[in-house]
């Protein structure tokens, strides 16, 4: 099956931050948040980053009628034996805001020296062109860091103002979105499906 080059795609978020990025990484799209179609959130109910990514983009595909995009992201830090992971978004319990569970890691982190304080964002983007698509785009990106022992930096969200990120010598957060999306997790998972998505125009 083909992608019309106008087809309408229902974005399966309704976190500001990661549809600001998407939206400005996949500009020549027309992306809907699934908040205009008044889709909710559906539960995460995997283990993997690649099964939350399948269940959202289904569920918006399937409330839509329409090809749907979801992104599954979280940080994973090795010392803590991968978590937060998928639950990175409600690390400090069901509810919680971004500096409620930033506190939480720094807190799990606590005397934790440098050298042990790997990390990596991770970002799956599933997009699938009908609730019933047995064979979804599927995209994957990495970005290696380290956790701060402090929160620096306005910009971003989430942990950004906690991921130092070596190659700038700074803190996520201290980025401008434009310097983030081209190295991000984010950014190299989303060019990936425009590269696959544009492969499957139909002209
Ligand atoms: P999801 O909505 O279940 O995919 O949860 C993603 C969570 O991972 C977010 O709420 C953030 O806590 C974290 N996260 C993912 N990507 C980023 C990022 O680019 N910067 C900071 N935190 C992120």
């Amino acid at each position: 099956m083909t992608f019309d080059v106008d087809q309408k795609i229902v974005l399966a978020s309704n976190n500001a931050g990661k549809i600001a990025e998407i939206q400005a990484i996949l500009a020549h799209y027309p992306i809907i948040p699934q908040a205009r179609f008044a889709i909710d959130e559906v539960e995460e109910t995997g283990s993997t980053f690649i099964e939350n990514a399948i269940i959202k983009a289904r569920h918006a595909a399937q409330a839509s009628r329409l090809p749907a995009l979801a992104d599954d992201s979280g940080l994973v830090v090795d010392v803590l034996d991968g978590a937060p992971g998928v639950i990175s978004a409600r690390y400090a319990g069901v509810g919680s805001n971004d500096r409620q569970n930033l506190d939480k890691l720094l807190q799990a982190l606590e005397g934790i020296p440098e050298q042990q304080r790997t990390a990596r964002f991770i970002c799956v983007i599933v997009l699938m062109r009908h609730a019933n698509d047995p064979f979804p785009l599927i995209t994957q990106g990495v970005w290696e860091g380290l956790i701060l022992e402090q929160a620096r930096g306005e910009n971003g969200f989430g942990y950004d103002p906690v991921f130092w990120v070596p190659e700038f010598q700074c803190a996520s957060a201290e980025l401008s979105p434009e310097l983030k999306n081209s190295v991000s997790h984010r950014g190299q998972a989303l060019r990936q499906l425009a590269e696959l998505v544009m492969q499957q125009v139909s002209i």
